[in-house]
């Protein structure tokens, strides 16, 4: 959703959205239905404060196996809206709060899902897995040994991984 900044002033506006997002990945990629607040207020002239929560039912793929994985999220985030081009040098204009990220914009335009995308990505594990104690897919056959077994460890018994199943 494109949110117009120049019909915001010092009140508050709220924006309640949701949306899906899809993003084709390695693997299976990721599917992200997310239901967000973010809330608008002008603080100068050209700078308007955004604070935002979003919750998003992310479906992934375990980063071991394979199979579909499913996540909740919460996140909350801020950012400072400056309607500006990003200046080549540092400015003085600082954030409050340590975790507000500055934000600069060409248009008084702003795309939901960017920033949504953003914040989803901030969130996510680094690693989506079925289980802490998925053991993933062998890498000779690719069978999925949570669930199967195979025989292609007893053949590598003579690799120098094996004396280390004795210790
Ligand atoms: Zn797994
Ligand atoms: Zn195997």
């Amino acid at each position: 959703m494109k949110i117009l900044l120049t019909d915001i002033n010092n009140k508050n506006h709220v924006f309640t959205l949701e949306e899906s997002i899809r993003l084709p990945g390695e693997g299976v990629g990721l599917k992200a239905d997310i239901r967000a607040k973010l809330s608008f207020s002008q603080q100068k002239d050209d700078a308007i404060s955004l604070r935002g929560d979003l919750k998003a039912r992310v479906i992934s793929s375990c980063g071991r196996c394979g199979t579909p994985v499913q996540v909740d999220i919460e996140q909350n985030f801020q950012y400072q809206l400056l309607l500006d081009e990003e200046p080549q040098v540092e400015t003085d204009y600082e954030c409050t709060d340590e975790d507000c990220e500055l934000l600069y914009l060409a248009e008084p335009l702003i795309e939901s899902s960017d920033i949504l995308l953003e914040q989803l990505l901030l969130a996510l594990p680094v690693q989506m897995i079925c289980d802490t104690a998925c053991i993933g897919l062998c890498d000779q056959c690719g069978i999925n040994l949570n669930k199967e077994k195979c025989s292609c460890r007893e053949i590598n018994q003579n690799s120098p991984f094996a004396i280390l199943k004795e210790l």
